[in-house]
């Protein structure tokens, strides 16, 4: 199986206010955090890993200089084999980047593009602290067109504060006018600790979302819905790399707070620059083998619309469940057939109580 790279740039125009990823706002550090990044890929140097998929993520890569991503591609392209047709996808956001830095990208390689709209309503927008507004979204999706980028993703979230089925509506209408290849529809959740949450905004409850949640899969219909929270578009590819993730396939994460799985071992950065650009990046892997690599196996495949395959499931699995699971085919949660085990878009909705109900110990 072909590995995926990700290399995480943890830089941010400001931070917004839901956002638990690892960014910070302060660039001066970022020539040492590439260089740093460089040495990284370096111990990987000889083994001729083969590659189909990158995904330059953040945090904000726009934000960053767009030759330090240029050289971290060509780096990796002289120490990974890269397939003919390798996925490179980068992470940008409204108003972080011109033509000049997009020719740079797409002279390095970038084939897809993805772009966090959030919502179309700019009171939203404002509330989640957002760097632009729905028509400063929509002048950057155009530019992205024009410079001839024909696979994009735009990220949206459902169950914002003072959101309502209008509102989505709108962002809904707004996002399928744009005909964009793909699409990922994330809800919102929130500690009650986080300073979002502590405004005073009134949050749709449960019911609230699981409506909005029905509105995002009425009104993507037409897309495939192959994972909890991503659509694409008819007859194109679901995001290559972010499939690696679900199907347990090897991915290598380069940066500060960046994660690897990477042959049967799970291992990660880091969320420090400082600790990273340090050398901090030596990593004690987790090893993930009998029971952990089921549960595993069960819980991430389930999260696609491909499912699990029933020939992997193991005879005590049937025993131990198997009542269960009945009860969710009858209430429509799940489907079931000769070859597999999928969760409905219903059983998408409660897929961490639905996979946490299982019992995967083996016997
Ligand atoms: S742009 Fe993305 S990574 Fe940066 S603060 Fe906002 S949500 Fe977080």
């Amino acid at each position: 199986m072909k590995a995926g790279l990700y290399f995480h740039i943890p830089f941010c125009v400001r931070k917004c206010a839901y956002c638990d990823f690892y960014s910070v706002s302060d660039t001066t550090s970022q020539k040492a955090y590439f260089e740093a990044m460089h040495r990284e890929m370096e111990a990987y140097r000889g083994k001729q890993i083969p590659v189909d998929s990158v995904f330059i993520g953040g945090g904000t890569p726009s934000v960053a200089d767009e030759t330090e991503i240029a050289k971290l591609l060509k780096k990796a392209r002289d120490i990974f084999d890269f397939a003919s047709d390798t996925e490179i996808t980068i992470e940008l956001n409204p108003k972080t980047f011109d033509e000049k830095k997009l020719l740079v990208y797409r002279d390095a390689g970038v084939n897809r593009v993805s772009m966090g709209l959030q919502s179309a309503n700019n009171d939203e927008l404002k509330k989640l602290g957002r760097i632009h507004t729905a028509a400063e979204f929509l002048a950057s999706y155009q530019l992205l067109r024009k410079m001839g980028f024909t696979n994009i993703n735009a990220d949206m979230m459902y169950g914002l504060p003072d959101s309502s089925i209008e509102t989505l509506e709108k962002t809904l209408t707004f996002l399928k006018q744009l005909d964009c290849e793909h699409i990922s529809a994330y809800a919102l959740t929130l500690d009650e600790n986080s300073p979002l949450y502590q405004q005073g905004y009134i949050f749709p409850d449960d019911d609230g979302v699981y409506e909005q949640y029905q509105l995002v899969c009425e009104m993507l219909s037409q897309y495939r819905h192959y994972e909890i929270s991503n659509f694409t578009k008819d007859g194109k590819e679901p995001c290559r790399h972010n499939f690696k993730y679900w199907t347990r396939a090897p991915y290598i994460g380069f940066g500060a707070a960046a994660h690897s799985f990477f042959e049967e071992q799970r291992f990660f950065n880091p969320a420090s620059i400082t600790e990273y650009v340090g050398g901090a990046y030596a990593r004690t892997p987790q090893i993930i083998s009998g029971q952990d690599a089921l549960f595993e196996e069960i819980m991430l495949s389930l999260r696609t619309d491909l499912g699990i395959k029933i020939e992997k499931l193991p005879d005590s699995f049937w025993t131990k469940n198997q009542k269960m699971i009945e009860s969710y085919r009858q209430n429509g949660l799940l489907m079931i057939d000769k070859e597999s085990i999928r969760l409905t878009e219903q059983g998408f909705f409660v897929s961490n109580a639905i996979i946490s109900s299982f019992q995967t110990e083996i016997d």
